[in-house]
């Protein structure tokens, strides 16, 4: 078991590359583990209670209870829980500091280190079990089913080593509970690393997902990800008969920032705006970065003069705000449409909208234009 741990600490601080992290846990958790049983090992070898057995041993709880709390601290965050719990390290703490303690009175060691570990393995299980905040796959159960038993043995050692000690003497005694531990701990270390490289490919596939559908400056969804949602939103408005709309917007005189005040001064424009349109956004809208300074809302059950005047909220925000944060007025002019009796494509309502827009420049910018007055009339709403 030993050497298998070792083999598989090597292999994941090696092969697994440039990594973040959760996964750093999961490589020290192995490490440790790998180092905890090889020092348990030569413990063995040395001259029972004395003082290399005391280092050595003690030296052991402290790395196999601190790559528990590893452990747990590292599917913790892979299950998206940003600020991983602080019982795991306590216990290792409580762990390895009774150990010492007690370390001359064989049957306390024993209960107290085994029932510490035990703890610590039902925190992790804990971790496992409560619903996860990110998408994790089904290796989670897996290895819940593993540590379950591997707590059970631990437990059932711990009993033994503790009430009934004479038939459990020593560490390498031929009980049935230290092969059973011995098969159990050899089965989860093999789950364990399945579960690490399956949770750090699932966080990988996360992180290519939100690649794939935000847009990096600002944050908000990028166009292909918005027109996607957008066709679903669009037929489902159809089916249950409920308005939807989309407001397009374009940066007034962008080029102008740009020119005067550097290329970083006009990202920081870009991601104030995002930031404060999703803050004027109601829940169920969604905004995406449509190109450049285009920005989209898609605007959902939105009856006719609520979506015109979406932007009136945020046009008196950004009159103050920009101003205090960017040391600038940064305005827009945008076009709103919406779907119109028998329009079943969402190109058509951006068509519109975006012909709006239009409009809206070319009637001295910083206002907003509906598409249902044109082509013939325009209305200027702000
Ligand atoms: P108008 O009022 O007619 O919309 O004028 P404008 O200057 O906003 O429009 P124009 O299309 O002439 O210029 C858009 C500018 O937006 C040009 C481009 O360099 C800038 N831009 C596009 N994407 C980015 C970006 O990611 N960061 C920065 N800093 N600028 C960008
Ligand atoms: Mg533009
Ligand atoms: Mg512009």
């Amino acid at each position: 078991m030993t050497l298998s741990v070792s083999t598989m600490a090597l292999a994941l601080t090696t092969i697994m590359g440039k990594v973040n992290r959760a996964a750093r846990l999961a490589q020290a958790g192995a490490v440790l583990q790998a180092v905890g049983w090889s020092l348990l090992l030569a413990s063995g070898a040395m001259f029972p209670g004395g003082a290399a057995d005391f280092a050595l041993s003690v030296l052991s709880m402290a790395c196999l209870s601190s790559s528990f709390a590893c452990n747990a601290a590292a599917f913790e965050l892979w299950c998206g829980r940003t600020a991983p719990a602080r019982a795991p390290a306590i216990a290792a703490f409580l762990m390895t500091a009774g150990y010492a303690a007690g370390f001359s009175h064989y049957a306390f060691r024993v209960g107290w280190a085994n029932g510490w570990l035990a703890v610590q393995m039902a925190l992790t299980i804990a971790t496992l079990a409560c619903r996860p905040s990110v998408p994790v796959g089904r290796w989670r159960w897996l290895l819940v089913a593993g540590l379950t038993a591997q707590m059970i043995v631990t437990v059932w050692r711990g009993v033994l080593g503790a009430f009934f000690t004479e038939q459990f003497p020593a560490f390498l005694t031929p009980h049935p509970v230290n092969l059973a531990f011995a098969m159990v701990t050899n089965v989860t270390a093999v789950l364990s690393m399945v579960s690490i490289l399956l949770a750090h490919r699932d966080e990988a596939a996360r992180a290519l997902e939100r690649l794939a559908t935000t847009d990096s400056l600002t944050g908000a969804l990028n166009r292909r990800a918005w027109l996607l949602q957008a066709d679903v939103e669009l037929a489902n408005s159809i089916r249950y008969q409920r308005p939807i709309g989309v407001l397009m917007i374009d940066l007034d005189h962008f080029k102008h920032i740009n020119d005067t005040r550097g290329h970083e001064a006009g990202d920081h424009a870009l991601q104030f705006f995002a930031q404060a349109l999703r803050a004027t956004c109601r829940t169920g809208d969604s905004v995406c970065r449509y190109g450049g300074e285009e920005f989209c809302v898609l605007l959902m059950s939105a009856e006719a003069d609520a979506a015109r005047a979406f932007d009136q909220p945020l046009r008196a925000y950004l009159l103050d705000a920009s101003l205090l944060e960017l040391g600038h007025r940064l305005d827009y002019s945008a076009g709103v449409a919406l779907r119109g009796l028998g329009e079943a494509r969402i190109a058509d309502i951006l068509r519109r909208a975006d012909q709006a827009l239009y409009r809206a420049k070319a009637l001295g910018r910083g206002c907003t234009v509906d598409a249902i007055d044109m082509p013939t009339q325009s209305a200027v709403i702000a």
